[in-house]
């Protein structure tokens, strides 16, 4: 959910994140969307616009992750919170195949992540098919 920023708060945002979607890191540059301003526990659930809160998601990402905070875990059933981006490092949870076109779930919260925010969708798979073929790498988040 988008949100109004003070320029301060827009500013830390800006730095932790790079222009770049927090979850499947996808920048303004390949896409050539804005990022939009993620509440990572969602207004609706009581989180707060408060820098630990919010970070930048290209707007596939928050579109499909909603007010989803949560998941099942389809390899051992268990319920699994979703990635937080302020409170753990991408890289442990995920990593790039060895094409660097889809994304891996490292870890339970890495898997659930994947899918709920469909972070191999077929659009987003395709564009960086076409990214890495004209000599994009992603970046080591
Ligand atoms: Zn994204």
């Amino acid at each position: 959910m988008s949100a109004y920023l003070p320029v301060e708060l827009r500013q830390l945002l800006l730095e932790a994140d790079d222009h770049r979607c927090a979850y499947c890191q996808t920048g303004e540059f390949n896409s050539g969307y804005p990022t939009v301003v993620d509440h990572i526990i969602p207004l609706s659930k009581g989180g707060p616009t408060s820098f630990e809160n919010l970070c930048f998601a290209c707007h596939r990402c928050n579109q499909f992750k909603g007010a989803i905070t949560e998941m099942e875990d389809l390899l051992t059933g268990e319920i699994v919170p979703l990635f937080h981006p302020r409170q753990q490092r991408w890289k442990e949870h995920f990593a790039w195949d060895a094409a660097s076109i889809r994304i891996l779930g490292l870890t339970a919260i890495g898997r659930v992540t994947v899918i709920a925010l469909r972070l191999n969708n077929e659009v987003i798979v395709n564009a960086r098919q076409n990214w890495v073929s004209a000599g994009w790498h992603p970046p080591a988040a």
